[in-house]
């Protein structure tokens, strides 16, 4: 290997004519890296990439980096449609502070999966906010609530959410529903696993409120405010932090109060919804739905631009469209008609990392393999007595598999000291 840092431009001009004549005669391409390099180390100022030195790293390993002190993390989790799909699902985004407390704002169909895929233990992933009750913005509440508790998620999940213009449309209502629609899904946990985790904690606001405090713990508030999107009782919220500004706006027509609450965050997150022409030849709407729905219900993308025209974010974050190579463009001519300045357009596993003075937007690079992270505290065995029992006439049914399954418990029972029975 020759010394690449102190070869002169007579070495290095060489080097690079018999790597290219070497190339081109198709006799060996190994010369060719060490033309490639020469030219690196041509220029004093140049990074020394690999093979010479590795090159920086420019995606986001979940899990892998830690936060500073005055420093924010957003992961998208979930930026598409209602109907979710493999490369996005609906509504949901995790943002994690340097002070090590983590909010998930709304947690959409399909996201469950997405916040799975960050790694991070499920007893810190205890917070949700919804801005509204439409199922693309909380239809994965049911999976992160079992499934998180089945992970490690050793304490209720909280979860903040909007009153609605009747008690049966507001947070309440719904969560109280959900849990009855898990009946079954959770009498038939009870005694099996640890059951700290199978509850929630619904805390309902005014959606009314006007920048109204809804959350104030350990230097964090959260305040809300209304959106006007389908029904009243939709909200859009501002987090606050160590001299921070984070917004989340749910689903809505542009409104006054997200043009003034908003003004000046750091990073400002707003729906941007899917053009009308694309509404009508890809998503096969008619005409008049596509203009009520991604118009008038929603906000469409020169809307988005005119109103982070107003607010004048450190960055505006667009979503709730699908980001694909043929619909991405026409997105963004309608927002940059409004709007010149610095924009993401967000798509699933998107990371910023927001400090002082930078934003650093990349990908998470993910893996599929995934398991839950180890929980932060010893797991309980819960009380036996708390189980629910199948009835004689089912468990009739069973076949005899005691003797196949003897030694597993056999195996289990010395490994770990124990001594259990088969039912
Ligand atoms: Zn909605
Ligand atoms: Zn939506």
């Amino acid at each position: 290997m020759p010394t690449i840092k102190q070869a002169g431009p007579r070495v290095f001009l060489a080097v690079l004519v018999a790597g290219v004549i070497g190339f081109i005669a198709g006799q060996s391409v190994t010369d060719l890296p060490v033309a490639m390099a020469s030219v690196a180390a041509a220029q004093d100022d140049h990074p020394k990439y690999s093979p010479v030195e590795p090159r920086a790293r420019d995606f986001y390993a979940p899990n892998s980096e830690p936060l500073g002190p005055d420093e924010m993390r957003l992961i998208a989790c979930g930026t598409g449609m209602p109907t979710a799909r493999p490369k996005q699902a609906a509504s949901c985004w995790l943002l994690e502070l340097g002070n090590g407390d983590k909010f998930i704002f709304d947690v959409g169909t399909g996201s469950a999966e997405r916040i799975a895929a960050m790694q991070i233990p499920y007893n810190y992933l205890d917070k949700v906010f919804l801005s509204h009750l439409h199922t693309d913005h909380f239809g994965d509440l049911d999976a992160l609530f079992v499934g998180g508790a089945l992970a490690g998620r050793q304490k209720p999940l909280r979860v903040w959410g909007p009153s609605g213009d009747t008690p049966e449309r507001g947070t309440e209502y719904a969560l109280d529903h959900l849990r009855k629609a898990l009946t079954w899904d959770l009498d038939g946990r009870k005694g099996l696993t640890d059951p700290r985790g199978y509850h929630l904690e619904v805390h309902e606001f005014d959606y009314t409120g006007i920048n109204e405090i809804i959350y104030q713990e350990n230097g964090v508030t959260i305040r809300s405010y209304p959106a006007i999107h389908a029904l009243d009782g939709p909200v859009s919220f501002t987090l606050e932090w160590n001299g921070f500004k984070f917004v989340f706006g749910g689903d809505t027509y542009p409104n006054k109060w997200f043009a003034e609450f908003a003004q000046d965050a750091d990073l400002a997150i707003h729906e941007c919804f899917v053009t009308v022409p694309d509404m009508i030849n890809k998503f096969k709407f008619t005409p008049q739905s596509a203009l009520v729905v991604g118009t008038q219900i929603h906000t469409a993308p020169a809307a988005f631009g005119k109103t982070m025209s107003m607010i004048k974010p450190r960055m505006a974050v667009a979503y709730h469209f699908y980001n694909d190579f043929d619909t991405v463009t026409g997105i963004d001519e309608r927002i940059r008609s409004t709007y010149d300045g610095p924009l993401s357009l967000a798509t699933d596993y998107m990371v910023w990392n927001i400090t002082r003075d930078d934003i650093r937007v990349r990908m998470a690079a993910v893996s599929e393999d995934v398991w839950p992270p180890p929980a932060t505290e010893k797991p309980l065995f819960p009380d036996q007595s708390t189980r629910v029992p199948i009835s004689d006439w089912v468990n009739a049914g069973k076949l005899d598999m005691h003797d196949v399954i003897q030694p597993i418990y056999d195996e289990t029972n010395k490994a770990y000291g124990i001594n259990e029975k088969q039912d």
